[in-house]
């Protein structure tokens, strides 16, 4: 063959390349489009039976040289690009992503304190609210270590329902006399949609827990709410699950929503969970929304706290959770996980001085 005819033949191939590229992106241009209808329709962009008429058509059609698993190989790439391209249009449109709003959300608690700015965040306190004296015990010890934000369960949603089950509204009562008591900003549970509503007279946070990423009337309900939402991820949600449970709350108008990766489901037994460190910079780089780190719900064991609260804000974190307790073995819930006093004195002293912890104060 001549160099000539070599070059023909190149030419003529360059030419087919930009012409199939211009087909492939005219058909990309029609896939997006049939994606903005089945949106409006709510129907799956994915129609498997759809995908394989086209298939079996094409390979009816096929006259070789290509055999037909090659033919269909190459359409079902075509194929996923088109819905993939349809995915992505779909996630820019979520009020929670970085494609909607670029700058970080910054929320502003009432008594100051900034979270998703560039100082980090300590939320600490009691797995549950037990009595008055036992959480103003761990307030008392936050206000000493400047800890700004005090937890404490009062709605606890246990596996065994014959299991400690919170002490409700009187739980969220101790909680706002032990945060006006001290200055600190107050973060609870909520688990009925009903009480979202009678929340702002008693917290300053409203928590909605891992079990309860999927109560999607309770997200709503939060939505309404003009408090600040904790949301945790679900035991076993993926990150898209748990960021489509936020634009539950933020496309009801609630735009102060903050996510705290809390550890998932898997097969490992030496930890209460898998923390998944990787859903920080992950979720930070999907979302604008504050995204925190519960240390002690992930790792369910008090030895490896420190490492895990020092690798979430290596890892962008924008604040950590920790649960402590005057008395940990006498707990009514999580006895095993929490720590006492002076070990979370201790917890955050080295987290600070391990320069992670971004703060102006000591
Ligand atoms: C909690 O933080 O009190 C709690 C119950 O955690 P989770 O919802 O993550 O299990
Ligand atoms: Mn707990």
């Amino acid at each position: 063959m001549s160099n000539i005819q070599l070059d023909h033949l190149r030419q003529e191939m360059d030419q087919m390349n930009k012409e199939l590229l211009k087909l492939i992106s005219k058909r990309a241009d029609i896939a997006k489009e049939i994606g903005d209808i089945k949106e409006k329709q709510g129907v799956p962009k994915f129609d498997p039976v759809r995908e394989n008429k086209m298939l079996e058509q094409l390979v009816s059609l096929n006259e070789g040289p290509f055999d037909d698993g090659t033919v269909r190989h190459l359409f079902k790439q075509i194929f996923k690009a088109s819905l993939d391209l349809q995915s992505a249009e779909h996630k820019k449109h979520l009020l929670v992503s970085r494609k909607k709003k670029a700058e970080d959300t910054v929320i502003e608690l009432q008594d100051g304190t900034i979270i998703g700015g560039s100082e980090s965040v300590l939320i600490a306190g009691p797995c549950s609210v037990e009595s008055y004296e036992q959480v103003r015990e761990v307030g008392a010890a936050l206000k000493a270590s400047g800890v700004p934000v005090l937890r404490g369960g009062a709605f606890k949603p246990r596996t065994s329902p014959y299991d400690f089950q919170g002490l409700g509204v009187e739980g969220l009562e101790i909680m706002k006399k032990v945060g006006s008591e001290f200055g600190l900003t107050t973060i609870s549970e909520i688990v009925d949609p009903r009480h979202i509503e009678i929340a702002a007279d008693y917290i300053d946070i409203i928590q909605i827990g891992a079990r309860n990423m999927h109560n999607f009337e309770l997200l709503k309900e939060a939505g309404e709410s003009n408090l600040p939402v904790l949301l945790k991820r679900g035991l076993s949600a993926t990150m898209e699950e748990f960021l489509h449970a936020a634009e539950y709350i933020v496309s009801r108008g609630n735009t102060q929503v903050m996510l705290i990766e809390r550890g998932i489901r898997t097969y490992e037994k030496w930890t209460r969970n898998t923390l998944d460190i990787s859903a920080v910079p992950i979720i930070k780089q999907e979302s604008h929304l504050p995204v925190l780190v519960d240390v002690t719900h992930s790792a369910g064991r008090k030895d490896i706290l420190l490492p895990c609260a020092k690798a979430a804000l290596a890892a962008g974190a924008d604040g950590v959770m920790v649960e402590v307790h005057p008395d940990p073995p006498t707990a009514l819930s999580d006895s095993q996980q929490q720590l006492d006093i002076p070990q979370f004195e201790d917890f955050f002293k080295e987290l600070k001085a391990s320069g992670l912890y971004k703060s102006t104060v000591n």
